[in-house]
């Protein structure tokens, strides 16, 4: 049976980069491409060959390498449809339903608005594996800049109805200040607890907090948590909708 090998890397300021290759069809993408440079050291570490970037979102800090990539090396740049005109270089327009078959693996997708208008979320179901972008991040979510809490709810909601076991690769390391926030609101959250210090523990190392599970996401990260009895006593909000709960809890953070 084929296997999907994973690599991922830091780079820029606080984003991640990752590339997927399936050795069976010698395909390599790239899960967004934040700078060409980190990416082509990246595959160069592996000895791959890029033949593909699939991109989550415009947003500069996840396409910024795409035109440079594609000239070095001609990959197929796979990405939003409802954004396709933001995004570099875009080869083939994906969005929701639709699958993308790499080598031995479907990619399924996602439309994921909220963060960005177009935003997509890429699931390999034989590999286990989502790659969420700026939607869902460990223990946090992306800021709504194009919009709103009724629109970013559904989109976490498509996620978190993805099997529990599911790993999730998001953009940024942004998990210790996510799990500060996340005792604010929920510290009563004893699954949450742990993972805050495991979370200080593994940064304090320099190490990823990047992939989670989904499993642990549901356990621990407030934004998909709105029906917690704890989260709505704490906003003053026991028995409103999920997605105004989760609206409230994304205000604060914003403001955090
Ligand atoms: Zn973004
Ligand atoms: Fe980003």
């Amino acid at each position: 049976m084929a296997t999907l090998e994973i690599y991922q890397f830091p780079c820029l300021s606080d984003n991640y980069g990752v590339l997927i290759h399936d050795s069976e069809s010698n395909l390599t993408a790239s899960i967004d491409a934040p700078e060409a440079s980190a990416v082509k050291q990246a595959l160069g570490e592996k000895g791959w060959t890029l033949t593909h970037i699939l991109t989550t979102h415009y947003h500069a800090d996840h396409t910024g390498g795409n035109l440079e990539l594609k000239d070095a090396t001609g990959c197929t740049i796979v990405g939003p449809r409802n954004e396709a005109d933001r995004v570099p270089g875009i080869d083939v327009r994906v969005g929701e339903g639709d699958a993308y078959e790499f080598g031995a693996f479907t990619v399924k997708i996602f439309d994921t608005p909220g963060h960005t208008a177009g935003h997509v979320t890429y699931w390999i179901p034989k590999a286990n594996v989502a790659f969420t972008g700026d939607t869902l991040f460990t223990l946090g979510c992306g800021r709504l800049f194009e919009g709103d809490a009724r629109t970013m709810w559904n989109s976490l909601s498509k996620i978190a109805a993805l099997p529990p076991e599911t790993v999730i690769y998001s953009g940024h390391e942004y998990t210790l200040a996510n799990a500060e926030f996340a005792l604010s609101v929920e510290p009563g959250n004893a699954a949450l607890q742990t993972r805050a210090d495991e979370v200080r523990e593994l940064r304090a190392k320099g190490e990823a907090t990047v992939p989670t599970t989904l499993m642990r996401e549901l356990e621990t990260n407030p934004f998909l948590r709105p029906g917690s009895p704890e989260i709505q006593a704490n906003l003053g909000m026991e028995g409103r909708e999920a997605f105004e709960v989760f609206g409230e809890v994304r205000r604060r953070k914003d403001n955090a």
